[in-house]
């Protein structure tokens, strides 16, 4: 069995940006491959098309689509190219910008040029819907008034290009993105949430709080320092999501892309800590959190802080505990804390609610007790038939933890009903103690003997 390395490299960012109908969406699936499209939802966790990691050449990036970022169904503000640029000259750690080579310039196209040039980022002027090589001859040209050194025509639909332009984004990636590597036994937790919940209040009470040897370690992206809390037996490396601190209406209308940020500490974290604000309560914005979380398998804490502002109010406190299990209901198995940064108040409880998580998160099985926890279940509550064959379930083997994720053989993977997976599922969890993290079940055809 091996353990997921979590990288220690946090995986680069790259922004997606462009005026509407300039092919980024489509560029976006044809880098990504939308391979995700298949994989069958986990019920309850907010699907967004918009952010997927990718690796190419074995170098990992997370792609982001800025435009789509806006895109709940009831939100009819469509994203400005101008907030679009700005966060991801923001957030980002390389800028595609994306041109509608069918179309040629527009003004806008020249102003978002002169926006970006105040970067030192690297950005990547790509030109789009370039068909064919013949296009290339006639529709280029007039884009190199732009001032960039290169272009790179590329036809999203079609393909065209992609490899190029993909080998040359991936070999331009810092090098200086090379963290050194975490000392053992060192739990990474990602402290989430939105602009002033209390995130770095937290890590400053705990820091605070706590005896142990603190170190800061270089940041890994701008502005942000990595603190590392060392204790005899356990390190516990925080990763604060703050970032920079905006003022008024700038920070509010970049808020909702500090979830990039989320996604990039995500990489390399072991346990979300996902803060909520208790007078606020929990938004929309957080729950994308979570499930992009539970995507990438990661282990969650849900901390409400600020708990001293509702500590007199019963009502408030039912309201919002009621609140977090409807929104979160498909990570029911998060741990729910409530603590006051200001005051101290429950923040106790924090470390050794992690080492819990961890534990589970970290944990590893026999082969012989797996067996015998699926050959119980199975007989006391057979699965039914198939396609007029009974389902058989021959065997099964841990295959990673960070999560545990188990391999269970059969004849008919997809015969599976629902129902009875999320019976093996829960007998699973249950026998093995995992009430407090993500568990993934994989089907798989038995072998067949020769
Ligand atoms: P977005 O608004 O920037 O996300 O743009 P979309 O990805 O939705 O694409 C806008 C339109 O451009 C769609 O009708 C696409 O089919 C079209 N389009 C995208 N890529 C290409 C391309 O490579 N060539 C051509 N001819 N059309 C494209
Ligand atoms: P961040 O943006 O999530 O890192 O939030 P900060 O840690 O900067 O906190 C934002 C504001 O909330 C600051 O004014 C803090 O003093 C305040 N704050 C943080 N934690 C608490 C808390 O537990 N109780 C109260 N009343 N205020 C808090």
């Amino acid at each position: 069995m091996t353990a997921q390395p979590n990288p220690a490299r946090q995986a680069t960012l790259v922004a997606l940006v462009g005026r509407p109908n300039v092919g980024k969406s489509t560029l976006f699936n044809r880098i990504t491959k939308t391979r995700k499209a298949i994989v069958d939802p986990t019920p309850g966790v907010t699907r967004d098309r918009h952010y997927e990691r990718v690796e190419w050449n074995d170098r990992p990036f997370i792609l982001v689509d800025t435009g789509g970022i806006d895109t709940a169904p009831d939100d009819r503000m469509v994203t400005s190219i101008r907030e679009q640029s700005m966060a991801a000259i923001e957030e980002a750690d390389v800028i595609c910008f994306l041109l509608d080579g069918r179309e040629g310039l527009t003004r806008s196209d020249y102003e978002v040029t002169e926006l970006l040039r105040r970067t030192e980022k690297p950005i990547y002027f790509v030109v789009n819907k370039i068909d064919s090589p013949e296009l290339e001859a006639t529709l280029l040209a007039s884009f190199y008034e732009l001032g960039a050194d290169r272009l790179w025509p590329v036809a999203a639909e079609h393909g065209y290009g992609i490899k190029n332009f993909l080998d040359a984004l991936v070999a331009g990636f810092k090098e200086s993105g090379e963290l050194p590597p975490l000392p053992e036994n060192t739990i990474s937790l990602a402290f989430l949430g939105r602009p002033n919940v209390g995130k770095s209040s937290l890590i400053n009470r705990l820091v605070g709080e706590e005896r142990m040897v603190v170190s800061n370690i270089p940041g890994t992206t701008r502005d942000s320092v990595d603190t590392m809390l060392a204790t005899k037996h356990q390190n516990y490396l925080l990763i604060d999501t703050a970032g920079i601190r905006r003022k008024g209406k700038v920070q509010e209308k970049l808020e909702k892309f500090s979830v990039m940020r989320s996604l990039a500490a995500l990489e390399r974290a072991d346990i979300a800590l996902l803060v909520i604000d208790a007078e606020e309560g929990i938004t929309e914005q957080d729950t994308k959190v979570i499930g992009y979380a539970l995507e990438q398998g990661r282990a969650c804490i849900l901390v409400v802080n600020k708990w001293d502002l509702v500590k007199n109010d019963a009502k408030r406190q039912k309201q919002i505990r009621e609140e977090i299990s409807r929104l979160t209901g498909f990570v029911g198995f998060a741990p729910v804390l409530t603590v006051s940064a200001l005051t101290g108040t429950g923040v106790a409880k924090l470390f050794p609610t992690v080492g819990q998580v961890y534990r589970q998160y970290n944990g590893s099985f026999s082969t012989g007790k797996l067996n015998r926890i699926l050959q119980e279940a199975t007989d006391s509550h057979p699965a039914g038939l198939y396609r007029g064959k009974r389902l058989k379930f021959y065997y099964t083997t841990q295959v990673t933890s960070k999560p545990p994720s188990f391999a269970v053989f059969t004849n008919y993977p997809k015969g599976v009903h629902f129902s009875y997976e999320r019976y093996l599922m829960n007998t699973f969890r249950e026998q093995l103690g995992l009430d407090k993290v993500p568990v993934r079940l994989f089907f798989r055809e038995r072998q067949r003997r020769a």
